[in-house]
């Protein structure tokens, strides 16, 4: 049995951060591919190396010193191998990175060397090998990642090594021009390599004890959730839920792997277990909760609007000529929501309501602002009765007026819509209502 383990920024932060994950590393066998982020924030005051390199970057570009920011990050980097008493030279490769941004900058090459200095150091402290990603994750010269090319190529690197380090976040282009993912994208080149050897698990170790079953900006101190779907997961993080990198789900859920998201600081807690299927059911007939402001409504009414097939493929086609994707669309006899985000509608307002006014002709055209949508999610609410009148009861009691609610045929969710300025007050009365 393999595991990939992936450690975020904040795991390694300082060489106390890496000793902890070599702890986590030996403490079980079958954790054999390691997968750094670059060295993250040590306390609320410092930056990501990441951030460092970026800035780099511009200033180069600009043919502006450096050097300061150059320093930091190099004495970042020495700390950690101080801290750990290897005998591990990183000067070469620092001036390797110096000599590119003072004759030809690159900004994905310059990123990307955050991963690839910690992996050095991760593969030299474990005894491990370093695989470089780009021999094996490829892109194209658009900067899309190539899935299959990069199964066939790091899967038959990784057969010929029982241990390594793969640093997250970059690859090559078809070109050969080092390309990263965006911006937390080691998440996904774990997810990747957890595909590419058909591990049992991809362990993804960060700074808290798994997801939360809702924002702890909001909620004070919300419980974990311990068991979640891949389409759970989805519903949540779109709504705002702030996890993994998104796009780090697919590599896994194609290949049927299971996500361990774990606490390099707790190792005892185990964390959120995201699976394809399970029939655990969540401790609280929700699994979660997650919602965004700043939604508009178009309420189009027209008589007899029912009778006429086209009414509705009409209406968002308006919004499609104008680039807005629909996010719901609840509906009345004689009457028509459309829910979009407000950002991308202000722009075209004008456009898509002309457009509206004369396609369709309704007998009246609104357009309300400020709407704030909240997704309750959760596997068990179909098998069972209540889960609606429950949050209905929770907000009917806050005296919060409901604007909208919408729930999908797969009765994965219930989306209610209320105003921006009681969303915080909802979010918080349907978690008491469930969990308290
Ligand atoms: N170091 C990169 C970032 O800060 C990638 C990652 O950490 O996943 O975005």
């Amino acid at each position: 049995m393999k595991k990939v383990v992936k450690f975020g920024g904040s795991s390694l932060a300082d060489s106390k951060q890496f000793e902890k994950v070599k702890n986590i590393i030996l403490a079980d066998d079958s954790r054999v591919y390691v997968v750094p982020s670059a060295p993250g924030k040590r306390n609320n005051n410092d930056i990501k190396i990441t951030d460092l390199l970026y800035k780099c970057y511009e200033l180069a570009k600009e043919g502006k010193n450096f050097s300061d920011s150059f320093s930091i990050i190099q004495e970042r980097y020495n700390e950690i191998i101080r801290g750990l008493n290897l005998s591990l030279d990183l000067g070469e490769e620092f001036s390797k990175i110096e000599v590119k941004l003072l004759n030809e900058p690159e900004k994905d090459y310059t990123a990307s060397r955050g991963e690839y200095l910690n992996g050095l150091i991760m593969a030299n402290y474990l005894g491990f090998e370093f695989i470089d990603p780009s021999e094996v994750i490829f892109f194209d010269n658009s900067g899309n990642f190539e899935p299959d090319k990069t199964d066939s190529a790091l899967s038959a690197r990784l057969e010929k090594t029982s241990h390594a380090v793969i640093p997250g976040f970059y690859g090559i282009s078809e070109s050969g021009r080092i390309t990263t993912f965006s911006r937390g994208g080691s998440d996904i080149t774990g997810s990747i390599v957890a595909r590419a050897c058909r591990a049992a698990v991809y362990e993804n170790w960060t700074d808290v004890s798994g997801l939360l079953m809702a924002d702890p900006k909001i909620v004070n101190n919300p419980a974990v959730m311990k068991n979640i779907t891949y389409r759970e997961l989805r519903e949540l993080s779109y709504m705002g839920a702030s996890v993994m990198h998104e796009d780090a789900i697919f590599p896994v859920k194609k290949a049927g792997i299971p996500i361990n998201i774990r606490n390099t600081n707790k190792p005892e807690d185990g964390g959120t277990w995201i699976v394809a299927n399970t029939a655990r059911r969540s401790k609280f007939m929700i699994t979660g909760i997650a919602g965004r402001k700043d939604f508009c409504s178009i309420i189009i009414a027209k008589d007899l609007m029912h009778s006429q097939s086209d009414f509705y493929r009409k209406v968002v086609q308006c919004f499609e000529e104008n680039n807005i994707p629909p996010e719901h669309l609840p509906s009345g006899i004689d009457t028509m929501t459309v829910i979009v985000q407000e950002s991308k509608f202000i722009e075209h307002e004008q456009e898509v309501l002309r457009r509206i006014a004369k396609f369709v002709e309704p007998d009246s055209l609104e357009v309300e602002s400020g709407i704030a949508l909240i997704a309750v999610v959760g596997r068990s609410m179909k098998a069972q009765t209540g889960t609606a009148a429950k949050i209905f009861q929770a907000l009917a009691e806050e005296r919060i007026n409901v604007r909208m609610i919408d729930q999908g045929a797969s009765e994965l969710n219930i989306i209610v819509g209320v105003l921006n300025e009681d969303f915080e007050r909802a979010i918080r009365a349907i978690y008491s209502k469930f969990v308290n």
